[in-house]
């Protein structure tokens, strides 16, 4: 049995139909509206038509009814899921070129693809110089999360610092906290891009602690881990995060040449085996 969609919108009831059926129907119809079931009322008629025609049993079309619904319902909280996370660019997992990342272990990336770390609130962290695929993948692995159905959130260190700074100024720390200790998945890109004034790396910890042991963070740093007291402007607190990001986690680390200079030296490469062409004949 094919699942279609239907668009009619009229309120007939298959003909021929009693007085009886049509105030049966209207009541169903009805319901359907107080429930807010508004994919299951609009595929209703064509649906009733067709159990008619195909002589469907009662729970079959009830079943085929209800999962427009269940499917409406599902696509619309997978969209807000995406709105919500905010994702920086389209990268997926399945994006990502391991021949240009040797140092990657693919096996480990195809595992947390799978969302198994998140019930352990395990947290990740890539390392690595810049263009070697950070961002990518902490990007991929958040898409992954929303289609697993996690509340997942991607931010920068520098926008998370921003944002409880201005929460602090307006007397709305707390709301601001719980934001961040709210999705099953944060990511913290580019960690140590910029360095961070030392109310940043305070709100950065209590961001930290508070989702410890409860919810994973996906974090991207392109400093070692002995250089993060000079990131924090402060070595106690560099310690403090670190013992609570690495206690429970997958440290990954990206090498290697930077994939946007890849592209830029393989364009250079082709205009000049290009030059070379057109030069030739001249010679
Ligand atoms: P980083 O965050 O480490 O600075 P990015 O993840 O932003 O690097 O990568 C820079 C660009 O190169 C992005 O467009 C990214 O999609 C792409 N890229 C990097 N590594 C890979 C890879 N191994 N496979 C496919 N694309 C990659
Ligand atoms: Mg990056």
């Amino acid at each position: 049995m094919t699942r279609t969609k239907t668009t009619t919108t009229t309120n007939a009831v298959p003909e021929p139909a009693t007085q009886a059926e049509i105030s049966v129907y209207q009541q169903l119809r009805h319901h359907l509206a107080v429930l807010k079931l508004h994919a299951a009322a609009e595929a209703l008629p064509g649906m009733l038509e067709r159990a008619q025609g195909e002589g469907w049993s009662m729970t079959s079309t009830l079943e085929q009814l209800l999962a427009v619904e269940v499917e409406e319902n599902q696509a619309r909280r997978l969209a807000g899921r995406l709105r919500f996370a905010s994702l920086p660019t389209p990268a997926t997992l399945d994006g990502f070129d391991y021949d240009a990342a040797p140092g990657v272990d693919r096996q480990l990336i195809a595992e947390l693809g799978t969302c198994g770390y998140l019930e352990s609130a395990t947290n990740v962290l890539l390392m690595g110089p810049p263009g070697t695929g950070k961002t990518h993948l902490a990007v991929g692995l958040a898409r992954a999360a929303v289609h697993a159905g996690y509340r997942t959130y991607v931010t920068t260190a520098a926008d998370l610092a921003a944002r409880c700074h201005k929460a602090a100024i307006e007397g709305r720390w707390a709301t601001c906290m719980r934001f961040y200790a709210g999705p099953t998945l944060l990511v913290i890109d580019e960690l140590g891009y910029l360095p961070l004034p030392a109310e940043a790396a305070s709100a950065l910890f209590q961001v930290v602690a508070q989702r410890y042991l409860k919810t994973s963070i996906v974090i991207t740093t392109n400093r070692s881990v002995s250089e993060w007291g000079e990131v924090l402007g402060d070595t106690t607190v560099a310690a403090a995060m670190l013992d609570r990001l690495l206690h429970r986690s997958v440290v990954l680390k990206l090498d290697g040449d930077s994939y946007r200079l890849r592209d830029h030296h393989a364009r250079s490469e082709n205009h000049r085996t290009a030059a070379g062409t057109i030069r030739r004949p001249l010679q």
